[in-house]
C-alpha cells in the first residue's frame, strides 16, 4: 500500500519499527501532491526542502522516548508563522512577507521532530467560508469590482477533493482539501467562527478546535484575538488526537494560554459511550437542509446504539449568535489589523503622496474586498457611540451565552449539533457574503464560549457529498470529547 494512504497513528508506528524513513514517506505525500494540483490546496510547497528536512530525521536514533510525531508531515495553514517559509494569509499584503519566526505550535512541532510540509491554502486573513472571490463585492452581485487588484480569482481557489467543482469550505480551504485528497497526512489550521470544523465536514475529514487557551496562539496571524484557536485537521480522530498533543500546552507567549492547559488524549481509543447524557442543540437544527438533518439526526442514533442518553436542549441564545459573533470578530479585526499600515511591514503602494496617503493606498490596494468590507463595519463597531450600542451589548450577550452553556454542560457529557446547515456548494454558486455569513451559525456557539468542538464525518448530502456531526464539550474536557468523537468512528462511518 502507499505511504500516503495510511494514518498519521499506523506511519508513526512504522517509524518507530524502523520499516520506514521519514523521507519515504515526504516523498510519497509530494508525489501523491502532483497528482492532485488541481485542487490548489498549497500556496507555498517546497519538495526539495522538505526532502532535506526528513533526511536529517531518517538518520536520528528512534528510542521509547522518540515523540510520536517524529518524522510526520505536517501541513500547515497559511496564517502560521513559520520561520524562513512564505506565510502570506492568501492575501496581496502579505504575498512577499516571510517569518523571522516560528509559531509556538510550529516550533513545538519541529522539535518534536515533524517535517514542515507546506503551506495551505485560505480564504484571506480567514475571513469566509471558502466563497471568498464570489462574496468578495459583498453587495449580491457577482463579481468583485474590476478596481479590486487584491480579489483572488476563482482560479486560485481551493476545490473539494469529492468533486472539484464546489468548495472545500473554508476558511482552512486548502488544510481540509488536502488531507480530503491525501497529499497532507494532516494539517495544522485555525478555527475563528468554524475554519477548521466547517471545512472538514465538507472534504470528508475529521476538524477539532480546541478549548481556547489550550493551544498558543503565538504566531497565529490574529483574525479575531478573542476567538482564534490553532488545531488539527486530520483523517481521523486518534490521528487529529496524536497532531494535537504535540502542540498543546501552556505557552508564556500568549497571554490568554492556560497555565493549567494540559490535555491527556492516551485514552481516546477505549473511551465507553454508556451512561453519558447528549443533549441535541435544538436552535442548530432549525432551517438546516433535510439531507444534513437526517445525516446528523443518524449520528445521534448512533450514540444511543453505544449507550447514550440523547435528548433536546434549546439555548434560545443561539438565535441571536452571528450578530454577537460578528460585532465583536468584526471590531477585534478592525483594531488588531491596524499594523497593516504600509509602514511596517506588508504590502506598501508604489504612489503614496503623503502620510495619511501611503496608509490608504498601501491598505486599499492591499487588502481583497471581503476583508475591506469586514474592517469597515468593525471600525464603525468601534466607533463613538455605536461602542456602546453594538460592541458592549455583544460583549454581554457572549457572556450570558457563556453561562448558558455552563449550565448545559452542568446536565449533559457533550452536546451535538449540524456543523453547517448546508453541504458544500459549487464555486460558482457561492452565496453573496450576509448569506454566508449565515452558514456559520452552526459552528460560531462554541468559538464564543471558548468551547473545545470537534466535526467528523457522518454521512453524505443529496448531492452525495461529505457531510460532518458536531460534537462539543466543556471547557478542558477536549480528551472526552476526542474519546467521543474516537468511539462514533469505530461504529463505522471511518
Ligand atoms: N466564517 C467565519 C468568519 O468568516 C469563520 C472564519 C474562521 O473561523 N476563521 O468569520
Amino acid at each position: 500500500m502507499e505511504l500516503y494512504k495510511k494514518t498519521a497513528v499506523e506511519l508513526s508506528d512504522l517509524i518507530r519499527k524502523k520499516e520506514v524513513r521519514p523521507s519515504e514517506i515526504c516523498e510519497s505525500f509530494l508525489a501523491r501532491h502532483d497528482a492532485s494540483r488541481d485542487l490548489n490546496a498549497y500556496l507555498h510547497l517546497d519538495g526539495d526542502a522538505i526532502v532535506a528536512q526528513a533526511k536529517i530525521l531518517d538518520s536520528e536514533k528512534i528510542t521509547d522516548e522518540t515523540p510520536r510525531i517524529f518524522g510526520l508531515p505536517v501541513a500547515i495553514k497559511d496564517n502560521i508563522c513559520t520561520k524562513g517559509i512564505p506565510t502570506t494569509c492568501a492575501s496581496k499584503m502579505l504575498e512577499n512577507f516571510i517569518p523571522p519566526y516560528d509559531a509556538t505550535a510550529v516550533s513545538r512541532l519541529k522539535s518534536q521532530g515533524a517535517v514542515i510540509f507546506g503551506k495551505t491554502n485560505m480564504d484571506e486573513f480567514a475571513m469566509g467560508g471558502g466563497c471568498a472571490a464570489k462574496s468578495a463585492s459583498g453587495n449580491g452581485t457577482r463579481n468583485a469590482p474590476a478596481s479590486d487588484v487584491s480579489t483572488v480569482p476563482t482560479s486560485r481557489l481551493a476545490r473539494n477533493p469529492h468533486d472539484p467543482s464546489r468548495t472545500p469550505g473554508g476558511s482552512s480551504s486548502g488544510g481540509a482539501a488536502a488531507v480530503g485528497a491525501q497529499s497532507a497526512l494532516f494539517s495544522l489550521c485555525s478555527d475563528t467562527g468554524g475554519s477548521i470544523r466547517q471545512p472538514a465536514s465538507h472534504c470528508g475529514v475529521v476538524g477539532y478546535k480546541p478549548t481556547y487557551g489550550a493551544v498558543s496562539r503565538y504566531g497565529l496571524l490574529a483574525y479575531a484575538g478573542s476567538f482564534d484557536q490553532i488545531g488539527p485537521i486530520a483523517r481521523t480522530v486518534s490521528d487529529a488526537a496524536l497532531l494535537a498533543s504535540a502542540i498543546v500546552g501552556h505557552d508564556p507567549l500568549d497571554s490568554k494560554s492556560d497555565p493549567s492547559a494540559k490535555l491527556d488524549f492516551s485514552q481516546i481509543e477505549h473511551f465507553d459511550m454508556r451512561g453519558k447524557k447528549i443533549g441535541l442543540l435544538t436552535e442548530c437544527f432549525a432551517n438546516i437542509d433535510a439531507d444534513i438533518e437526517s445525516a446528523v439526526t443518524n449520528a445521534a442514533k448512533t450514540y444511543e446504539s453505544l449507550g447514550a442518553s440523547v435528548e433536546k436542549i434549546s439555548i434560545p441564545l443561539i438565535e441571536n449568535c452571528l450578530p454577537i459573533y460578528y460585532t465583536i470578530a468584526l471590531a477585534e479585526a478592525a483594531s488588531s489589523f491596524s499594523r497593516y499600515d504600509g509602514v511596517s511591514y506588508g504590502y506598501r503602494t508604489a504612489n503614496a503622496e503623503s502620510i495619511d496617503d501611503l496608509y490608504v493606498k498601501s491598505r486599499t490596494e492591499g487588502f481583497g474586498s471581503v476583508v475591506k468590507q469586514r474592517l469597515w463595519l468593525g471600525t464603525y463597531l468601534l466607533s463613538a457611540g455605536c461602542y456602546e450600542k453594538y460592541f458592549e451589548k455583544a460583549l454581554a450577550a457572549r457572556a450570558m451565552l457563556t453561562a448558558r452553556f455552563v449550565e448545559a454542560f452542568e446536565k449533559y457529557d457533550f452536546l451535538l449539533a449540524p456543523v453547517s446547515p448546508k453541504g458544500a456548494y459549487k464555486l460558482e454558486e457561492s452565496p453573496p457574503a450576509a448569506e454566508a455569513w449565515r452558514l456559520d451559525k452552526c459552528t460560531v456557539p462554541a468559538n464564543l464560549a471558548g468551547l473545545p468542538a470537534i466535526s467528523v464525518p457522518c454521512g453524505h448530502d443529496a448531492n452525495n457529498m461529505p457531510v460532518g456531526v458536531q460534537l462539543l464539550a466543556g471547557r478542558f474536557n477536549d480528551a472526552t470529547l476526542l474519546g467521543a468523537a474516537r468511539a462514533f468512528e469505530k461504529a463505522g462511518f471511518v
